[in-house]
Formats: C-alpha cells, structure tokens, sequence
C-alpha cells in the first residue's frame, strides 16, 4: 500500500476541475482574486508567484497589489477600502506577515467575509464554528478535503493537533469537530506532547519546527498530516522526522507536496466560490 498521501496529485485533481467550471462560464466574466502585499518578504514573493500561476492555470485573474514597506496603516486602509469596493473583485488574500508596524488584525478585519478568500475574516470563522459556511481557511481547508479523499474515516476519530494557530490549529479543530471526530489541540504549554500524539488515529502537526514529530509520537495506525513548512539547511522540510517515521505509520503527507498545494487548491476553490455566491450561480 501507498502510505504516502499525495497532495500534489489531489491538487491538480481539483485545479482542472475547477478549471473546467471556470471555462464553462461562457460570456460572463472570468472570477478576480486580489493579493495584498506589504513590502518585498522574499519567502512572501515565492508564496505570491506560486498563488498567481495557479490562478493563471485555471482561469482565475489573479493581480497582485504591492505596497511599500513603509505604508501606514490609515492609507493601507483606505488602499483597500478602494480594492474591496471594487465590483470584479471577488476575494482579496492579505499575505502576512504584514510590516511590524501594520496592525495585522485590524486589516484581516477590514477584509468583508464576501470577499474573503483566505477565510481569517471573524465573521468567517465564527460561519466555520457554527458549521454554516461555504468558505474555509484554506489550510484546514486543504486537510479535511485530504482526509476525505484519503477514506480516512473522522467520524469518532482521535485527532491530535499540534499548533493553535488563528489560521491553521483553532478551525481546523473546529471543522474536525463538526465531523464528530474527538480532537485534542497542543501548544508550547502541552504536558506529555510524546504520549498524546502517540495515542492519535490522526496526528496533525502545524507547530513549524523541524524533527518536532519523531518515531517516538507515532503508532502503527496513524495517519500523520504534516502543514510544517521549515527550512533547514536551504532544505525545505515539515515538522516531521520523515525518513524515520514513514514505515512507522499508516499514511503520510510529504513536505513538499503534501498540505501546501492543497492550501493553494482551496484558496481557488474560496475564490469562486465567493464569485458564484457574486454572480447567484
Ligand atoms: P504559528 O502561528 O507560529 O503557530 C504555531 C503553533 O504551534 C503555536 O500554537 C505553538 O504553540 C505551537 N507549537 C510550536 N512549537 C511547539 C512545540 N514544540 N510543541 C507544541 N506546540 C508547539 O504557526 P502557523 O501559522 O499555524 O503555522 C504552523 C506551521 O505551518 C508553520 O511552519 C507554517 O509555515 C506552516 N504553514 C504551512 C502552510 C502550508 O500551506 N503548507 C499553511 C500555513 C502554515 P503556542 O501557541 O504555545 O506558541
């Protein structure tokens, strides 16, 4: 059996699908998502030029809005303001980090849940906890469409997160949740972290620490999901011991090409979805 869950694969699955949906809307407009940026964060432009092919590739007008570093914030409201009232725009994506001197969350505030692609809007999140929205952060996004995918049944499944980020480990707990699994969700705090991922038919680790996940942690019937994105050496690595842990367990996404094309796949799937709620589609 293939314990290596390729995320890569399923991405480019849901990218020509979407692709299709998008060619099949003849005479209408093409679905536009705007990416703010900050400054010029060198790991933010690879993020960015990887964002804006994949729009490129489906038929989404993808346009990227640069502000100098030393912006203030009332102007990178009003900025934006005008970017939001714009009527072809269909989602906006804040790519963070934002400047030191930017109140990150006042301009993840100002983002409208009807446009908000990236799904960190309050509003958002509090449709995601509720179990009513059609928009996702689009990483946790990315795991439950893996996991289902995958087969991996949820329903009354252990589930360990390792991380209680705003945008990775508090909605996807929630989404799990929702899917009547039992999630547990560590941080720095955690005491006993070995024995309570030991214990996870899934093991979610979105800490961002290389090797964190040792053999140690793991089961024979787990199903590792790793969102870490690390660099160690000018090597691109998750959070997770790979080569010591594969044979060790059931299923494994890789870094890369596990839960990072999957977050560029879901942020599509948000743009049109937010386009045909738009259009009444
Ligand atoms: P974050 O805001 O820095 O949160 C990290 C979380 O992990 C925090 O809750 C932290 O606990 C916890 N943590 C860190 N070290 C830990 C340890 N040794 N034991 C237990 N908990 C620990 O990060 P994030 O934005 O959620 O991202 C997490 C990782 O995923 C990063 O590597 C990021 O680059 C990556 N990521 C990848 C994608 C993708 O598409 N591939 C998308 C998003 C994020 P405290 O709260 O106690 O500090």
């Amino acid at each position: 059996m293939n314990k290596i869950i390729d995320g890569k694969q399923f991405a480019q699955e849901l990218n020509t699908n979407l692709k299709i949906s998008i060619n099949q809307l003849e005479g209408k407009r093409k679905p536009k998502l705007v990416i703010l940026q900050v400054g010029d964060n060198p790991a933010s432009n690879k993020y960015i030029k990887n964002k804006l092919n994949a729009c490129a590739k489906v038929g989404i007008i993808g346009e990227l809005k640069k502000f100098e570093e030393e912006i203030s914030q009332k102007k990178l409201e009003n900025e934006i303001i005008k970017i939001i009232d714009d009527n072809e725009v269909d989602g906006i994506i804040v790519q963070l980090p934002l400047p030191k001197h930017i109140e990150e969350q006042l301009i993840i505030d100002l983002i409208p849940a009807g446009k908000d692609a990236d799904g960190f809007n309050p509003q958002t999140l509090g449709n995601v906890m509720l179990n009513n929205s059609k928009i996702f952060p689009a990483t946790p996004y990315g795991i439950l469409k893996l996991l289902e995918w995958k087969k991996i049944d949820l329903i009354g499944a252990n589930v360990v997160i390792v991380g209680r980020s705003n945008i990775v480990g508090k909605p996807l707990a929630n989404m799990l949740i929702n899917k009547s699994a039992t999630v547990t969700i560590c941080n720095t705090k955690t005491k006993n972290l070995k024995d309570i991922c030991k214990e996870a038919d899934i093991l979610i680790s979105a800490a961002g620490v290389a090797n964190l996940i040792t053999k140690e942690f793991v089961n024979n019937n787990m199903t590792i999901i790793d969102v870490g994105a690390n660099f160690v050496d000018g090597k691109y690595c998750g959070d997770v011991d790979f080569d010591n842990v594969l044979e060790e367990v059931k299923h494994i996404t890789p870094v890369p090409g596990g839960v990072g094309p999957m977050t560029i796949a879901c942020l599509l799937q948000n743009t049109f979805t937010l386009y045909k709620e738009k259009e009444n589609l």
